[in-house]
C-alpha cells in the first residue's frame, strides 16, 4: 500500500483511501489475468516488429510525396503481422476513427450497393457518413442504401432477420465491436467470429468490416483473426498507446486495402505516396506500449466498476464480467453526481488539473454534455477521461489511463469528490 501522505496531496482522506484499497484487494487475481494477456500481446508486437526488420531508418522523417517511406511501409507490415492480415493502411493522413471507417466504406461501396449493420445502430458519427442523418457526401448521396438489423431483447444477434435482410445488392456489413455510448454489451471477438461465419454462409462475398475502436489488445484475438475482411480503428485510442498524436488504421484483405489507399490518396497512387513527416517514431513506440497501456485502462475500468457497484450504483459491464473494450459506464442517478465524478477525474490529471469541467451544449447532442480530460493528446480517449450527457439516467462513461497508478488515482479522486460534496456516503 502506498503511504497516505502522498495521496493526501491530492486531497484524499484516509476513509476514502482505505475504502478503495479494500475494493482493490479482491481484484488482484483479475489484474494478474490482464497482465498475462498484456504479456502475450506485447510478445506479439515485438515479434511483428522483428519480422518486419524494424530499424533506426524507420524513424527518419520524410517529406514531399513520401515515395519510398520505409518506416511507413514497414509499420504497415507490422500491423498486418499483428492483425494477421494480408495488408494494412496506417497513416497520419487518416485523421480519426470516423475517417478510417468512412474511408473503408466509401472505398468499397459503389452506387446501387447495400450496406447492412447487423448489430443495431452504429456509432453516432457514422450516421452522417452513411446518410442516416442527411449529410453532403454521405454514402446515401452516392446511391448506397443502408439497412439496420436491431439486436434482440437479450442483445443477441437476430440471425433470422439478418438472413432475410440479405439481397443481391448486399455488398458489405459493418459490425461495431464496442458498445460505444449505447446500452448493450460489447461483443467478444469470438462472438463477432460467429456472426461473420453466419453472414458468409448466407453469401460468401459479403465484405465484413469491424469497427474495432477501443477493442485492440483487450481480447487475445482481433476481429481480423476470426474472418473480418477489414478491421478499422483510431490511433488515439488503444493501438497508439497514448503516444501517437493522430492517425487511424485499416487492416485486411490486400485488394480492399488497395481500394482504401486509392480512396485516401488517389487512384493510381494508392499506398505509394503520403509523407510521414516526423510522426513515425511515436506510431512505433505507441504500438509497442499499447498492450500495457490497454491493460492499465482495463484495470481502471474494472476498479471503477467494483468501487461503484459496491456502493450500490448500476455499472456496465459489472465488476465480474469479461471485458471486450475499455469503456466503463456508471449510472450515478443525478446531474450533481455526474458533475462531481467528472471533476474528480479532471483533478487527478497531469495536464489541465486546475480546470473545472462544466456541462455545455455540444453540437450533435440534444442535451448538455460534461467532459473531463487532462490529456497530452487532445481528445485522446486512451488517456484517462470521462464524459456524460446531462440527462436520465445520468450515466457517466469512463475510459482510459495510460498508467494504472493514474487510473487508480483518478477513480479514487472521483469518489473523494462525491464524498466531499455529500453525494455519496461510504458504508
Ligand atoms: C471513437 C469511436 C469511433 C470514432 O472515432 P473518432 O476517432 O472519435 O472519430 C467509432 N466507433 C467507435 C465504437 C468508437 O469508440
Amino acid at each position: 500500500m502506498i503511504s497516505h501522505e502522498i495521496y493526501q496531496r491530492f486531497g484524499l482522506t484516509d476513509d476514502v483511501i482505505e475504502y478503495a484499497e479494500k475494493v482493490l484487494e479482491d481484484l488482484i487475481p483479475r489484474f494478474s489475468k490482464i497482465d498475462e494477456r498484456a504479456e502475450r500481446a506485447q510478445l506479439k508486437v515485438i515479434d511483428a516488429m522483428q519480422k518486419a526488420r524494424v530499424d533506426a531508418a524507420c524513424f527518419a522523417a520524410t517529406n514531399g510525396y513520401g515515395y519510398d517511406d520505409v518506416g511507413r511501409d514497414k509499420l504497415e507490415q507490422v500491423y498486418a503481422h499483428i492483425f494477421e492480415t494480408e495488408d494494412a493502411l496506417v497513416r497520419p493522413q487518416i485523421t480519426c476513427g470516423t475517417h478510417a471507417l468512412s474511408l473503408a466504406l466509401h472505398a468499397v461501396l459503389r452506387p446501387g450497393d447495400e450496406l447492412i449493420s447487423p448489430v443495431g445502430q452504429p456509432y453516432e458519427t457514422l450516421k452522417s457518413v452513411i446518410g442516416i442523418t442527411p449529410a453532403s457526401n454521405s454514402l446515401s448521396e452516392y446511391g448506397v442504401t443502408y439497412k439496420q438489423i436491431e439486436l434482440k431483447a437479450d442483445f443477441d444477434f437476430d440471425y433470422d432477420a439478418i438472413r432475410e435482410s440479405v439481397s443481391d445488392r448486399t455488398k458489405m456489413m459493418t459490425i461495431q465491436r464496442s458498445k460505444g455510448y449505447q446500452v448493450r454489451p460489447s461483443f467478444s471477438v469470438e462472438k463477432i467470429g460467429e456472426l461473420i461465419s453466419f453472414i458468409k454462409s448466407i453469401k460468401p462475398d459479403i465484405i465484413c468490416m469491424v469497427d474495432n475502436c477501443y477493442g485492440e489488445f483487450v481480447d487475445d484475438l482481433e476481429p481480423s483473426q476470426v474472418g473480418a475482411d477489414l478491421t478499422v480503428g483510431s490511433l488515439i485510442k488503444n493501438p497508439g498507446g497514448g503516444l501517437a498524436p493522430m492517425g487511424g488504421y485499416i487492416a485486411g484483405r490486400k485488394d480492399l486495402i488497395d481500394q482504401c489507399a486509392y480512396m485516401l490518396t488517389s487512384p493510381g497512387l494508392g499506398k505509394e505516396v503520403g509523407a510521414s513527416l516526423s510522426v513515425l517514431p511515436s506510431f512505433y513506440q505507441g504500438l509497442f506500449m499499447a498492450p500495457t497501456v490497454t491493460a492499465s485502462a482495463l484495470k481502471g475500468a474494472i476498479f471503477a466498476a467494483s468501487l461503484y457497484e459496491d456502493l450500490g450504483f448500476s455499472v456496465l459491464p459489472d465488476k465480474t464480467e469479461d471485458r471486450h473494450d475499455i469503456i466503463q459506464a456508471v449510472t450515478l442517478g443525478s446531474a450533481e453526481r455526474v458533475i462531481a465524478f467528472c471533476r474528480g477525474i479532471q483533478a487527478a490529471a497531469p495536464v489541465d488539473a486546475y480546470v473545472t469541467p462544466e456541462p455545455w451544449v455540444m453540437p450533435g447532442y440534444d442535451c448538455k454534455v460534461i467532459m473531463a480530460a487532462g490529456a497530452f493528446v487532445s481528445g485522446s480517449s486512451i488517456e484517462l477521461s470521462a464524459d456524460a450527457p446531462i440527462r436520465e439516467p445520468y450515466a457517466v462513461y469512463f475510459q482510459g489511463g495510460l498508467t494504472w497508478p493514474h487510473a487508480k488515482l483518478g477513480i479514487i479522486k472521483s469518489l473523494q469528490q462525491l464524498v466531499d460534496e455529500r453525494l455519496v456516503k461510504l458504508p
